[in-house]
């Protein structure tokens, strides 16, 4: 370590909690795909905040957004509105085709607003009793770590001790829509679901599997909502995950991206039949809908429609995923994903994902391991092929100096 770097972290884990474990890095400079540590070394974002900085370290356009509406108007709070909210709402709706949007946060505060409309909406329009709502999610689901949301989650770290859980809250297995099927009740309210399991280790369900979960939520009454925080806007190569399947969900959040990788913003999508069980005072937050984040994310939607960039994410990952396989040593088990969400997966006898991903920071790409097994690869959709290519030639190399 550096003299800077050691600092930083002997100070950060003195006086942090100790809920991360980042690797021996700190940061202090990104240019598009670009990241320069306190040491003045350069690496290549192979991370990219865990998807959310689409478009490269300080986007000039966006940075420009983001200072001139500083300089202007920052927060009003939703007791007012303000020049910018309405106009994101309008874009929102109108790019991802719903009624009607509600702007937050961080993505886990618009999972949480996803639940409490498919809640309410149950007791409201289906006539489940007071309650009694049920919520359908997956095994391996990644949603947040907020005390209702972690009560779906199968991982016992992010459970233990953490309880007692809010009750209505079910798990099937990822990718089997017979289990749909079997688990809804008439309380349920919703099945909730990542078009990709980013977290849970950059899991792919089989080509259809959201057609059909969507035919039987329709079949049964009960809501679809997709969780394209991590895989909309672009990154797996389409405008959203669910684009996949050719499926529109009931009700889609958006996240990470949102925000330009500058501040959070993040929404929830439906039509009014859902949305409208929402009256004043329902649900909101101090800085959701604030006139600096829509005025971000105004410029990351203008920027994604002129760009197309999903179309380059598709180009750029599929050519990416092709050196891998080519290149890759016998340790690695399976190489999967879409887009720029890539997952390469260790055999699970060999050496850590963890361990490579150290190997790599040493080589100048950051990136970080999703699991103990499971390398994830998720760079700026911004990032050129070649270098992209680059990237996977390097990654396959430190890949070979471990344990085969
Ligand atoms: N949903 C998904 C699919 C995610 O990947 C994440 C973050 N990794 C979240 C929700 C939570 O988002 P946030 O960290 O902004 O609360």
């Amino acid at each position: 370590l550096g003299p800077n770097t050691y600092l930083l972290r002997a100070r950060e884990r003195e006086f942090g909690a100790h809920n991360y474990a980042p690797l021996p890095v700190a940061f202090q400079r990104g240019e598009g795909v670009w990241l320069w540590d306190v040491e003045g070394r350069r690496y290549l974002d192979m991370m990219s905040a865990y998807s959310a900085v689409s478009f490269g370290h300080s986007h000039p356009r966006l940075v420009q957004a983001l200072t001139e509406q500083a300089g202007r108007l920052a927060l009003t709070s939703r007791a007012y509105s303000n020049d910018r909210l309405p106009l994101l709402l309008e874009r929102l709706c109108v790019m991802f085709g719903y009624e009607r949007a509600l702007p937050v946060n961080t993505g886990l505060e618009a999972v949480e607003t996803a639940l409490k409309a498919a809640r309410k909406w149950a007791y409201q329009v289906k006539g489940v009793p007071t309650d009694a709502a049920e919520i359908i999610g997956c095994n391996g689901n990644f949603h947040g770590r907020s005390i209702g949301i972690v009560g779906l989650s199968s991982v016992a770290q992010y459970r233990q001790g953490f309880g007692p859980f809010p009750p209505g809250l079910l798990r099937i297995p990822y990718g089997d829509p017979q289990a749909l099927e079997e688990a809804i009740t008439p309380n349920t309210a919703a099945f909730l679901v990542e078009p990709i399991q980013a977290e849970g280790g950059i899991l792919i369900p089989p080509s259809g599997y959201l057609a059909r979960c969507a035919e039987i939520c329709r079949r049964h009454n009960v809501l679809l909502i997709a969780d394209e925080v991590q895989t909309g806007l672009g990154r797996t190569g389409r405008l959203l995950g669910s684009d996949h399947d050719g499926v529109r969900p009931d009700g889609i959040i958006l996240g990470k991206a949102l925000g330009g990788g500058l501040l959070p913003v993040s929404a929830f999508l439906a039509d009014r039949a859902v949305m409208d069980v929402f009256t004043p005072g329902d649900h909101g937050s101090t800085f959701g809908g604030n006139p600096l984040g829509a005025a971000v994310a105004l410029e990351v939607l203008d920027l994604l429609l002129e760009t197309r960039i999903w179309e380059h994410a598709e180009r750029v990952g599929r050519r990416m995923r092709e050196r891998l396989r080519a290149d890759c040593p016998p340790c690695v088990r399976e190489i999967r994903g879409r887009g720029l969400l890539t997952g390469i997966e260790l055999h699970p006898d060999g050496a850590s994902a963890g361990l490579a991903a150290e190997l790599l920071l040493a080589r100048g790409i950051a990136t970080r391991d999703t699991h103990r097994s499971v390398l994830r690869l998720s760079p700026p959709l911004i990032i050129e092929a070649d270098l992209a290519e680059q990237a996977a030639a390097t990654v396959c190399e430190v890949l070979a100096a471990l344990p085969q």
